[in-house]
């Protein structure tokens, strides 16, 4: 995504370089000046020292500025773009989940199975058997839905075994296929923001989630959303997601207010009238905890408020990063107060700060 975001706090960007955090990915790109060569914040490459160390907010600068791409984390294929021929396989595992890829059928099509390993656990946290795995259990999913047996479910999905087909299924879902029948299922995606790794969960008819990613893999995320939601989780996307993608993009581009993809946010009274509260604060404008407490008509609520303002899990669209403390400090963000700063600055309800790393 192109944007108009500052890069994040020198001493923010550093500790991400020092923990190969991920979750920083597209967000900046080092160059190491003794080397003459740059890396992606996650890179396995040996820990550059920091005042060695520029930074770029894309590629192309970095290249400007006379880096060359380090062989070892590739940073002109950028994570979360998806190369040509890696999107035509996964379109492949959808339309035929039951199918079982071996290695030289990878390299019949000009794949090498290594770099199909790479991609698979850098992008998604599992190995590509791992995934095409979740996608069968995503089918087999559909399939029950549409009234069919487990049995026949499980035959038809390209399990060998009810019993396998019942194992795999609990151990990507949290649930018995027979329990995921009445349930609804959230698919999930990551995809990358000038901020870093958002996951965005959606079922058929809303978007339920929307979070800055952290370290956690994908497979563990999986279980912890699955018990969150008490429904199965499993990686995918759906026209939801898509939509808000394109509404992502566009309001990191400066070019969206107001978000119209649907959302459903589940939780106790309060909760949910603190919520709604949060979406009535125009883009641009912030409230103080007070503000919002006032607003519901219960002024000595204010740590509940801050309470539910943290538990918010529709970053962005339920806008909890526009509630300051009264003094006019940024107060907490789950996703890191700099992440906080810099939404509030692309919305101009903050005047950037000059940059100290130039
Ligand atoms: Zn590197």
């Amino acid at each position: 995504m192109e944007s108009h975001v500052k890069l994040p706090p020198a001493e923010v960007m550093l500790r991400a370089v020092e923990e190969k955090d991920e979750s920083f990915e597209g967000v900046f790109f080092l160059g190491v000046k003794t080397t003459g060569i740059f890396c992606r914040p996650g890179c396995p490459a040996r820990q550059p020292k920091p005042e060695n160390i520029s930074f770029f907010a894309s590629a192309s600068e970095a290249l400007v500025a006379g880096f060359r791409p380090c062989k070892k984390c590739h940073p002109l294929h950028r994570l979360g773009t998806i190369p040509p021929d890696i999107e035509n396989l996964m379109d492949e595992v959808l339309e035929d989940p039951s199918r079982k890829w071996r290695d030289y059928e990878l390299q019949q099509r000009g794949l090498k199975p290594d770099r199909v390993r790479r991609w698979f656990q850098a992008n998604h946290g599992m190995t590509f058997h791992a995934y095409c795995r979740a996608a069968r259990v995503g089918a087999a999913m559909g399939r029950m839905r549409s009234g069919k047996s487990a049995t026949s479910t499980a035959f038809e999905s390209g399990f060998d075994s009810v019993s396998g087909f019942n194992e795999a299924f609990r151990l990507i879902t949290g649930v018995s296929p027979r329990q995921s029948v009445s349930s609804v299922m959230v698919k999930i995606k990551r995809v990358t923001s000038p901020l870093g790794i958002l996951l965005v969960g959606a079922t058929d008819e809303a978007v339920v989630l929307l979070e800055f990613g952290d370290r956690r893999m994908l497979a563990t995320q999986l279980k912890t959303l699955t018990k969150r939601f008490s429904c199965p989780v499993v990686p995918g996307s759906n026209s939801l997601i898509e939509q808000m993608e394109a509404e992502l993009t566009a309001y990191f581009a400066g070019d969206l207010q107001t978000f119209e993809t649907p959302v459903e946010f589940p939780g106790t009274d309060f909760q949910v009238e603190t919520w709604n509260a949060l979406r009535s604060i125009p883009y641009g404008e912030t409230r103080s905890y007070q503000d919002i407490a006032r607003q519901l008509g219960r002024e000595n609520s204010v740590r509940a408020v801050a309470n539910a303002n943290g538990a918010n899990r529709i970053a962005i669209v339920i806008p909890c990063h526009r509630v300051i403390g009264s003094d006019g400090s940024l107060t907490g963000y789950g996703g890191g107060l700099w992440r906080k700063q810099r939404l509030l600055e692309l919305e101009g309800a903050l005047v950037p700060e000059p940059d100290l790393f130039d």
